[in-house]
C-alpha cells in the first residue's frame, strides 16, 4: 500500500498527462506562457481570488508574500507551534521573529487566544513590532479565520494564510486560499492538488500586492527582465508542472476531492471509538491533505506504527516535534507554552489517503488499527 498513490492517479490520468507534457516539448515554451496564464486564471476562479500568481514552491509563496508586505527586521509573526519547518522559516530568512503559538487541542490549528496571549507578551515587551499572523490549514481543514481576522484587525496584523495542505478545503461556500490578505499555496506531489516537482502560487484579491509579487517572483522586474526595481528572486513555475496541474487540476474539481472525502469518511465510521478519529469543524469541508488520528499515547502509537508496518502499511508523524524545539530555532524568546502541541507531537499518526482508495484498502488499514489495540503489547 501506499501512503499517497501517485501510481494509480497516474494510471487513471494517463492519457490527458502525456498529452499535456508532450504539447509543452513539442512547443518548446518551458518557462512561463500561455499554459502557466491559463491555469492562473483558472485556479484563481475555483478559489474566489481576484489574483493568482505561479511560483517555484509553496515554501516561496510564503517568502514572496512577507516580501510584498515588507515585513523583516524588527517584525514579529505570529505561527502556529505545530506546522511544517517552512511557516516559521521564511519570516526568520527575511530577518523577522517567528513567534510560536499553541495550537487547539480539537483541529489543531493555531489557537486564535493564544495568538492576542503572545501579542500583548510581545506589545509589553516592547522590542518587537507584531506584525502579521501566518494561520495554518493543518492536514487541509482551515484555520478558525473569523476569531483570526478579528485579532488581526484590532492589532493591525496582516494576516497570511498557509494554504499549502488545503487546497480546495471550504469554510461554508468560501475557498481555502481565499482567506486573510494573502494565500500561499504548494503544488508539491503528494499535496491535494500536486504536480510533478516543486510548485507553488500566491493568491490575493490586493492588486498592488499582486503586481509587487509578479515583481518580486522574478527578479524584482520592472517594464521587463531586465529593468530590475527591487531585490526579488527567481521563482517560477515551470510551464511542464502547468501543464501536469492542467491536467490535473479537471479530476481533482470533477472527482477527486469528493473522493478523498469519502475515504475520510470511511475511516471515521471503522475508527471511531477505537482511537481519536479528526474532528472536522461544522461548515468546513476539509481536503484531507492528511488523515491524522490520535493515540493514548506514544507507546500505543509506535506500537501501532509497527503493526502496520509489519502488513506493509506506511503511516507518519506529521509532526514529531514543535517547532520551538527546532535546533534552527534555538535561543529565540518565547512568548507562550506550548502544552498541546508537545502532546499532539508524541500522539498523532497519519494514516494513507487519497482519491484512489478503495473502501477495502481503508477496511485493511483499520482493521490491522483494531487488532493491534485489542492485544495487549
Ligand atoms: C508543504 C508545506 C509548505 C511548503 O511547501 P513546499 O511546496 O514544499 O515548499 C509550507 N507549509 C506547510 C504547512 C506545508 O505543509
Amino acid at each position: 500500500m501506499r501512503f499517497r498513490d501517485l501510481k494509480r492517479q497516474y494510471e487513471a490520468l494517463k492519457q490527458r498527462l502525456d498529452e499535456e507534457i508532450q504539447s509543452v516539448i513539442e512547443e518548446g515554451e518551458f518557462i512561463a506562457g500561455a499554459k502557466v496564464g491559463e491555469l492562473e486564471s483558472k485556479l484563481a476562479e475555483y478559489v474566489g481570488a481576484k489574483h493568482c500568481i505561479t511560483c517555484a514552491s509553496g515554501t516561496d509563496a510564503i517568502r514572496l508574500s512577507l516580501m510584498a508586505f515588507k515585513i523583516g527586521c524588527g517584525d514579529a509573526v505570529f505561527v502556529p507551534d505545530f506546522t511544517f519547518f517552512a511557516t516559521a522559516e521564511m519570516p526568520a530568512a527575511l530577518g523577522a521573529v517567528p513567534v510560536f503559538v499553541d495550537v487547539l487541542p480539537d483541529t489543531y490549528n493555531i489557537d486564535p487566544q493564544k495568538i492576542e496571549e503572545s501579542i500583548l507578551k510581545v506589545k509589553k515587551e516592547g522590542r518587537l513590532r507584531p506584525r502579521a499572523v501566518i494561520p495554518v490549514d493543518l492536514f487541509g481543514q482551515c484555520a478558525d479565520y473569523g476569531a483570526i481576522g478579528e485579532i488581526a484587525e484590532k492589532y493591525g496584523l496582516t494576516v497570511i494564510e498557509d494554504a499549502a495542505q488545503s487546497f480546495g478545503g471550504k469554510i461554508g461556500e468560501k475557498r481555502a486560499c481565499s482567506f486573510g490578505n494573502i494565500a500561499a499555496a504548494s503544488f508539491f506531489p503528494s499535496k491535494p492538488l500536486g504536480c510533478y516537482g516543486d510548485g507553488g502560487a500566491v493568491f490575493t484579491d490586493d492588486e498592488k500586492i499582486a503586481a509587487l509579487i509578479r515583481s518580486y517572483a522574478v527578479h524584482g522586474m520592472g517594464a521587463n527582465k531586465y529593468d530590475n526595481e527591487r531585490i526579488g528572486l527567481n521563482s517560477r513555475l515551470d510551464t511542464l508542472q502547468a501543464a501536469v496541474l492542467l491536467a490535473k487540476f479537471d479530476a481533482f474539481k470533477e472527482y477527486e476531492l469528493e473522493k478523498v472525502n469519502e475515504a475520510a469518511a470511511w475511516y471515521t465510521e471503522m475508527l471511531s471509538g477505537t482511537v481519536k478519529t479528526p474532528s472536522i469543524k461544522r461548515e468546513h469541508y476539509s481536503s484531507w491533505a492528511q488523515y491524522t488520528i490520535r493515540t493514548e499515547n506514544k507507546e500505543q502509537r509506535e506500537a501501532l506504527r509497527k503493526a502496520l508496518k509489519e502488513k506493509g502499511i506506511p503511516s507518519m508523524v506529521y509532526y514529531p516535534k514543535g517547532l520551538h524545539r527546532q535546533r534552527a530555532f534555538e535561543g529565540l524568546p518565547l512568548y507562550g507554552a506550548f502544552p498541546v502541541t508537545d502532546h499532539l507531537c508524541e500522539t498523532v499518526l497519519s494514516l494513507p489517503i487519497h482519491p484512489y482508495m478503495e473502501r477495502n484498502d481503508v477496511e485493511e488499514v483499520a482493521e490491522t488499527i483494531k487488532e493491534c489495540l485489542k492485544m495487549p503489547n
